[in-house]
């Protein structure tokens, strides 16, 4: 895949390939070396879940994602400045890629929580806290937190999990500035991103978030910005709190995995089965949909 496309992208060299984007750098052809201020940051329909690459791929989920981070980019703008350099790119990728800048990334998953759900929920049972955040009572599957909190992880290299980390061990890593301004920033984006949700019915429970580093320190977007890859996105009109919500993301896919079904354990060191094709369907279902109820735009 990764192949395939890159003989189909001359002028770009391959640098890096995550569980779901391929990067390439641009070739300058007069002298023949790559561009190190720039990347090409193509998403690919691979599909992760519980740290995993799926043999499965979502289609069109490429383009969704792009199409869905770059509505937010520009909804997010006078926030945060993104790393969004031009969408004129190869027609072999056309739509599900982005000429972006080239980032020294911050070595921190920055997540954000509105609502408590998944880990974050199992953690609040054990310690009534979040990555050392301190919450009220009597708080549920779904509850609304109070104000969004940053719970951020580890970014574990490929194949190993992320790992909730305090503020205090982020501040640790990065400094007091890069962590102040990661925290300010994810809650911010979550916050907004839930105004702006709010008007199309859909909740934004947690969302993560990458952040590249100026050589002056400041921070800059990067990667994607709420979509359903990053993000759980809730039907607000369904919304009870005490149960799992339905969700417009890969929950369905988790959920399938972890059912009896699929037969797969999660806590093995097996990798995950493809999915039925009716899970497959459902995730592009959710997925397109997810991009159409936010946006207001049909997916062409
Ligand atoms: P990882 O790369 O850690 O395996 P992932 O599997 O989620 O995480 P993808 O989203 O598939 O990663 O790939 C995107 C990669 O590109 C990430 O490593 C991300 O940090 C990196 N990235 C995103 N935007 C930029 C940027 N502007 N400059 C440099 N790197 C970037
Ligand atoms: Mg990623």
């Amino acid at each position: 895949m990764t192949e395939e496309t890159a003989a189909s992208l001359p002028g770009y060299e391959h640098v890096y390939s995550g569980k779901v984007r391929d990067l390439y750098a641009p070739i300058d052809p007069a002298t023949g070396a790559s561009d190190p201020t720039r990347l090409l940051l193509v998403a690919s329909d691979r599909i992760s879940a519980y740290d995993w690459v799926l043999d499965s791929e979502i289609p069109d989920k490429g383009a969704i994602l792009t199409q869905l981070s770059l509505w937010w980019f520009e909804r997010l703008a006078d926030l945060v400045p993104n790393h969004v350099v031009s969408t004129d790119v190869p027609e072999a990728v056309a739509g599900r890629a982005v000429l972006v800048r080239r980032l020294e990334m911050v070595p921190v998953e920055a997540i954000g929580r509105a609502y408590l759900t998944g880990s974050g929920l199992a953690e609040y049972v054990e310690r009534g806290s979040v990555c050392g955040v301190a919450l009220p009572g009597g708080l549920v599957e779904a509850s609304r937190l109070p104000e969004p909190i940053f719970t951020p992880t580890t970014k574990a290299p490929l194949g190993s999990h992320d790992e909730p980390i305090t503020y205090a061990q982020v501040v640790a890593q990065v400094g007091e500035r890069t962590a102040s301004g990661l925290r300010k920033l994810t809650t911010a984006i979550l916050a907004r991103g839930n105004e702006i949700a709010a008007e199309r019915g859909i909740l934004i429970a947690d969302t993560k978030v990458e952040f590249g580093i100026e050589p002056d320190g400041s921070l800059v977007l990067a990667d994607e910005v709420l979509t359903p890859d990053s993000s759980r996105f809730w039907p607000a009109a369904d919304w009870v709190e005490g149960r799992v919500q339905r969700s417009y993301d890969k929950q369905f896919v988790r959920d399938w995995l972890t059912s009896p079904e699929s037969g797969w354990d999660r806590r093995g060191d097996q990798p995950p089965p493809a999915l039925p094709q009716h899970v497959v369907e459902a995730t592009r279902d959710t997925y397109v949909a997810a991009y159409e109820s936010l946006t207001g735009r049909r997916f062409a």
